[in-house]
C-alpha cells in the first residue's frame, strides 16, 4: 500500500453535506482513496509513527476536490480563435464546428485530448465528461489515461442530415459525421462503451453519447438514454442550446426541445442534457420529476450569445432541485477549458442580470463544480468532495500568489478571485499528476510542439480560412 500524508493545509474545502471548511487540516491517502480527513494536529496524533511514502507540505495552500468538467469537446482543442466571434450556435455548429471536426484525423485526435487535458490538468480540473470523439473513442480514452485524468468519453454519433447538403460539407465529411440510421449509430455505439467503459482502472468510462437535436432523430435520442440504461452507463448531448433551435422545435412539432423529449420517452436519471438555455418553466418540472441533469455551460453562452441570462432558467432549476453542473464546452465556444472561469460566471451572471445579490452564491458555485458536477457524471459516489473513502482527487491553490492575498474568506476568494493559474499541485486517484505546475505524467513541451503542428494541417483541411464560409445559416429550419 501506498500511503501519502497531504500535511498542514491552511484550508481544506471539503465540499462535503455541510460545505466543512477546515483549517490547519491534513489528509492521508492510501493507495487510491481518501483514508483520513481532520484537524492536522489529530491526524499527527492519529498516524504517529505511521510510515508515510511521501509527505506533502499543505502549508500556504487550499485543498480541494478536483474539478469536474461536465461538458467538452477534446477534439475541439486545435480549433482555438479559428472561427469568428460573430456566430451564433447553430452557424456556428453546421457552418464552422462539423467541417473542423471531420478535419480531426486519428493523430491531430491523440494530440489534441493530450492538449486539452494538458489545460484542464493546470486549471485544477481532474474530471471530464467529453461529448465524444471523432474517430475511434480508443484515441480518446488512451490519451487521457496516459495524461492521468479521470474522464468519460463516448462516439460522436448523428443520424439526421439537412435536406440538402451545403456546399462546403465534403463528401468525406458527411461520410464521417452521420450514420445512415439510429440503429447503425446505436449499434457503434454499444460496441464502443464495451471496449472501453472502465478502462485504466475504471478511471476512464465510456458512455452512449450522441451530437443531440436537429441531426439526431427521436429514435437516436430515446434509444441513447436506453441502450446507457442497458449498459448502465449514461448519455449526454445538446439540447435547447438556442432560442432558434427552441423556436424550430415548436414550429415543427408544436413543442419545445424539453418537452418534446419527454413526450418520446427520452428524459431519465442517466442523462446529462448540455446547455438548456431556451426552456419554460413547466419543461424545468419535468427535468426535476426525470431527474434529469443539467450541464450548463457560462462561457460558450457570452461567447456565441445564447442568453443565459436573457432567458436562461438556471437559477430556477436549482431551486427546483434539478442537478446543474458546470462545463467549459470546447475552446472554440467558450475560449479556455479552466473551470474557475465558469465558477466565477455561475456566481455572478445572475445577481446581475435579476439585479438580486442572493442569486447562486460562491458556495453553491463551487458545488456545481465539484459535487453536483460528480453527480451529473453518475460518479458522486467516488468523487466530487473530501470525504474518507472517496478516490483522492485532489487540487491545491497556492496561496502565495497575489490573487489570493489577503484570503479572508477562500470561498469567496475562489470564486472571484482566483484564476486556474493559481493551481499548484493536481493528485488524481491518489497519484500525483502535476506538481509545482510541472505536469508529471507526459511531456508538456512535446505536446505543446504536436498540437502546433498538427493545428496547421487540420485548418488546412477543413477548409475554414476560405472567406466564403457563411455566418448564417438555414439548416434543419
Ligand atoms: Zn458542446
Amino acid at each position: 500500500m501506498t500511503r501519502i500524508l497531504i500535511d498542514n493545509v491552511d484550508y481544506l474545502l471539503t465540499v462535503d453535506q455541510h460545505d466543512s471548511v477546515l483549517e490547519h487540516a491534513s489528509v492521508v491517502i492510501e493507495d487510491t482513496r481518501i483514508a483520513a480527513v481532520g484537524r492536522a494536529d489529530d491526524i499527527a496524533a492519529r498516524y504517529s509513527g505511521s510510515h508515510f511514502d511521501r509527505i506533502i507540505d499543505g502549508r500556504r495552500t487550499l485543498l480541494m476536490p478536483g474539478l469536474v468538467e461536465a461538458h467538452v469537446h477534446l477534439s475541439e482543442q486545435l480549433s482555438r480563435g479559428l472561427f469568428p466571434d460573430s456566430l451564433t450556435t447553430r452557424p456556428w455548429v453546421f457552418n464552422w464546428a462539423k467541417p473542423f471536426y471531420a478535419a480531426v484525423d486519428e493523430e491531430a485526435e491523440h494530440w489534441s485530448v493530450l492538449l486539452a487535458c494538458l489545460e484542464m490538468i493546470k486549471t485544477g480540473t481532474t474530471c471530464f465528461l467529453d461529448m465524444g470523439s471523432q474517430n475511434d473513442a480508443g484515441i480518446t480514452v488512451q490519451a487521457a489515461a496516459q495524461a492521468g485524468m479521470r474522464g468519460i468519453t463516448g462516439r460522436h454519433a448523428a443520424d439526421v442530415k439537412p435536406e440538402v447538403i451545403p456546399s462546403y460539407w465534403t463528401p468525406e465529411m458527411v461520410a464521417h459525421h452521420f450514420f445512415r440510421d439510429a440503429d447503425e449509430a446505436l449499434a457503434a455505439l454499444e460496441v464502443c462503451v464495451k471496449r472501453w467503459n472502465g478502462y485504466a482502472e475504471g478511471r476512464i468510462r465510456c458512455w452512449v453519447n450522441i451530437e443531440g437535436k436537429e441531426p439526431c432523430s427521436p429514435e437516436l435520442h430515446r434509444g441513447a438514454r436506453q441502450l446507457a440504461e442497458q449498459l448502465g452507463v449514461g448519455t449526454t448531448y445538446h439540447i435547447a442550446s438556442s432560442i432558434e433551435e427552441a423556436r424550430v422545435s415548436e414550429q415543427k412539432y408544436g413543442l419545445w426541445p424539453v418537452e418534446r423529449l419527454e413526450r418520446i420517452g427520452a428524459l431519465g436519471p442517466n442523462l446529462v442534457l448540455a446547455h438548456v438555455v431556451a426552456i419554460k418553466d413547466h419543461e424545468i418540472d419535468l427535468l426535476a420529476r426525470w431527474g434529469t441533469k443539467v450541464a450548463f455551460c457560462p462561457g460558450t453562452s457570452l461567447k456565441i450569445a445564447k442568453g443565459a441570462t436573457r432567458i436562461g432558467k438556471y437559477p430556477e432549476m436549482l431551486a427546483a432541485g434539478v442537478t446543474v453542473a458546470l462545463g467549459c464546452d470546447g475552446v472554440s465556444a467558450a475560449g479556455a477549458l479552466d473551470m474557475t472561469r465558469q465558477l466565477y460566471l455561475a456566481a455572478g451572471l445572475f445577481k446581475d442580470a435579476r439585479m438580486d445579490a442572493a442569486m447562486i452564491p460562491a458556495r453553491q458555485a463551487i458545488r456545481m463544480a465539484t459535487i453536483d458536477g460528480a453527480r451529473a457524471l453518475l460518479w458522486d459516489d467516488e468523487i466530487g468532495s473530501v470525504e474518507v473513502g472517496k478516490r483522492a482527487d485532489l487540487i491545491f491553490f497556492d496561496l502565495n500568489q497575489v490573487e489570493w492575498v489577503p484570503c479572508n474568506d477562500p470561498v469567496q476568494t475562489l470564486v472571484y478571485a482566483a484564476s486556474g493559474s493559481s493551481v499548484k499541485h493536481s493528485i488524481i486517484n491518489g497519484t500525483l499528476v502535476m506538481e509545482n505546475r510541472r505536469v508529471l505524467t507526459f511531456d508538456e513541451s512535446e505536446v505543446i510542439e504536436q498540437a502546433r503542428r498538427l493545428t496547421e494541417r487540420v485548418v488546412a483541411r477543413s477548409g475554414l480560412k476560405r472567406s466564403q464560409i457563411p455566418i448564417t445559416t438555414s439548416l434543419y429550419d
